[in-house]
């Protein structure tokens, strides 16, 4: 078995709000503040150790980007540079479609989980806008508020997406996240969702069993239930939440028998200053496992490999030229 443990980190890139303004069309300071933060932080890591260090990013590039900042391609387009030097240091990308809607009869957003079609057609116009953009396909996918569905799995097979990272195991059935936004629909519940890679199966697609989709499912390490069993059950303990809540869960998944750990943050840890300071609290503490020489941080596509193989090398689906690389 290889002896490195990996180490999946996922940045949601969003706008710093959730529900946006459809004229002011904002900056993604926490973006922009996370890039700037980070990517010293990897030379460090990467000079520590002699390996390379790969994060991930889970790009918005959905209906309510569109239709606030007038194109879905919005952040590849105004933030370019800043994609560029991360498709340099040999990052990952992947789409982070939420299914925002927006509703003209009440003048504000909906997110409208429960309507035929509707997150499958955003998840379709988020892959499309990255195909344009990058020239290769997106290497993974995670839907936003861990929605996800029978149809919209079935669309991950259909555009032949790899990866899913969006199912937070232990999180029981909600109809929302935030108390106050207007959804329709509601989200799975994922207690019987396991916590290592599986494909998932046509009858349910929380949990293994054949006939299974083609897309693998890398399950998110964001629920307090595995390592405490008495905390909150309803919010993801992404990087970001308080630390001394988030690091036992990582801690739990990386020290597990078969041990490997998807986690994620939002880019907009960077807007509020406890945010901040727990989300460096908490990569401190991976950073530190990285170092020591016990894990490394990958691809989702390394992970599986080497969970699969032992190996430490894996075979890479991105082009070796894309539009993206070309202009760089
Ligand atoms: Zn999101």
């Amino acid at each position: 078995m290889f002896g490195k443990v990996p180490i999946v980190l996922v940045f949601d890139v969003e706008p710093d709000q959730r529900e946006l303004s459809p004229t002011n069309r904002p900056d993604w300071l926490g973006f922009k503040r996370l890039v700037n933060w980070i990517r010293p932080r990897r030379r460090q890591i990467e000079q520590a150790t002699g390996r390379q260090a790969t994060f991930n990013w889970a790009l918005r590039l959905d209906e309510q980007i569109a239709h606030a900042y007038g194109r879905a391609d919005w952040p590849l387009h105004h933030d370019h540079e800043l994609f560029h030097e991360l498709l340099a240091e040999g990052d990952g990308f992947g789409i982070h479609p939420h299914a925002w809607r927006w509703d003209e009869s009440e003048d504000r957003w909906l997110e409208d989980h429960g309507r035929p079609g509707w997150p499958e057609h955003c998840t379709r116009l988020a892959h499309a806008t990255f195909l344009k953009a990058f020239g290769w396909p997106p290497e993974f996918f995670r839907h936003g508020d861990r929605f996800l569905s029978q149809g919209l799995v079935q669309t991950l097979d259909a555009l032949a997406i790899p990866f899913d990272l969006t199912m937070e195991p232990g999180h029981p059935g909600v109809e929302r996240l935030a108390p106050h936004e207007r959804t329709t629909g509601s989200i799975p519940d994922y207690t019987a969702t396991p916590t290592y890679p599986f494909r998932p199966s046509k009858a349910d697609f929380r949990r293994p069993g054949r006939p299974a989709h083609n897309v693998w499912s890398l399950p998110v390490a964001t629920s307090c239930e595995i390592a405490t069993p008495a905390s909150q059950p309803v919010l993801s303990a992404v990087l970001g939440f308080p630390a001394d809540r988030v690091i036992p869960i990582c801690h739990a998944a990386l020290t597990r028998d078969d041990p490997f750990l998807v986690a994620v943050a939002r880019t907009d840890v960077f807007t509020n200053p406890d945010w901040t300071t727990q989300f460096e609290a908490a990569f401190a503490y991976l950073e530190q496992f990285v170092v020591q020489g016990a894990g490394r941080f990958c691809s989702p596509r390394q992970a599986l490999s080497w969970l699969e193989s032992g190996l430490a090398h894996s075979p890479s689906d991105r082009h070796a030229s894309t539009p993206f690389r070309r202009s760089a």
